[in-house]
């Protein structure tokens, strides 16, 4: 790998420490035989960990410059998807049975390829990924703290989020400017069943908007002042409190009782 040019486009920071390789897999808790996707195999170092356990691998690496010697270490252990992953039909490569991913992802695809773990995670048993810290900790964020938006409610709605360890620039070849986190998200089986999540997304989003005001402002942005009134009239939700402070059980509670006075 000595003359590889690692393309900063395409989030190629490399590990180099083993150990921190192994510590991933080792979380993953993969048993034999178990279907596991690797998002960028990169130079396999993490790759090999994983294969470690007899995992049956299925890796999606878009640089070419990669595939050779990817095929040519791992041969017939390593499902070489030679595609960009998110232009991968994610649904038609799922069987029936479930799938843990596990990998050091390229942070600049980090939100697409969390909505693609959203719109599949009955298929899904386990994800742990190194992404950056900064949205580790969001995702892991609890109501009321300044991490604490969109991103925390939308990983915690559908997961639950273990923020597992963190890791410093210095482990990667070349280093990242920022630094970085281990998270595992198992999909949540008490999923709340929403009969429109356009909308409570949208709620959500709205009431975000502009953190330091309360719900009944940045309620303006999603409905009526008449509808504002109603809802202060006929329910007991605070309108002076900031979205901010909402756990995600109060979300669907306003969701559901602005969805009926509107
Ligand atoms: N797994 C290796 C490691 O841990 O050192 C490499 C990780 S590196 C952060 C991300 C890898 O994802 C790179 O190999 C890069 O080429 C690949 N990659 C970037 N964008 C991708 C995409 N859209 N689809 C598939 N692979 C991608």
């Amino acid at each position: 790998m000595s003359n590889f040019k690692h393309k900063k486009e395409l989030g190629q920071h490399f590990l180099k420490d083993k150990n921190i390789a192994a510590k991933i897999a080792g979380l993953g808790e993969i048993k034999k035989g178990e279907d596991v996707w690797e998002i960028g195999p990169g130079n396999g170092i993490l790759t090999r960990e994983i294969l470690a356990y007899n995992a049956k691998l299925t890796g999606f690496e878009i640089d070419k410059a990669l595939w050779e010697r990817l095929e040519s270490e791992f041969g017939e252990k390593l499902e070489l998807v030679k595609k960009d992953v998110l232009h991968v039909d994610w649904e038609r490569r799922l069987g029936a049975g479930k799938v843990k991913i596990i990998a050091n992802i390229p942070y600049q695809i980090t939100s697409p390829l969390l909505m693609k773990m959203i719109g599949v995670r009955e298929h899904l048993s386990k994800i742990v990924i190194m992404i950056q810290k900064e949205v580790a900790e969001r995702m892991r964020a609890e109501p009321g703290t300044k991490e604490y938006s969109f991103l925390s409610i939308k990983a915690q709605f559908y997961f639950k989020v273990k923020y597992e360890f963190s890791v410093k620039p210095h482990v990667f070849i070349p280093p990242p400017n920022v630094q970085s986190a281990v998270i595992s998200l198992i999909p949540r089986d008490d999923v709340y069943e929403l009969e429109d999540s356009d909308y409570f997304w949208r709620l959500v989003d709205s009431t975000l908007r502009s953190r330091r005001k309360t719900l009944r402002n940045n309620l303006k942005y999603i409905i009526s002042k008449e509808q504002i009134a109603a809802l202060e009239e006929h329910t007991e939700i605070n309108l002076t409190r900031r979205a901010e402070t909402f756990s995600i059980p109060e979300f669907i509670d306003l969701y559901e009782k602005v969805r009926r006075e509107t």
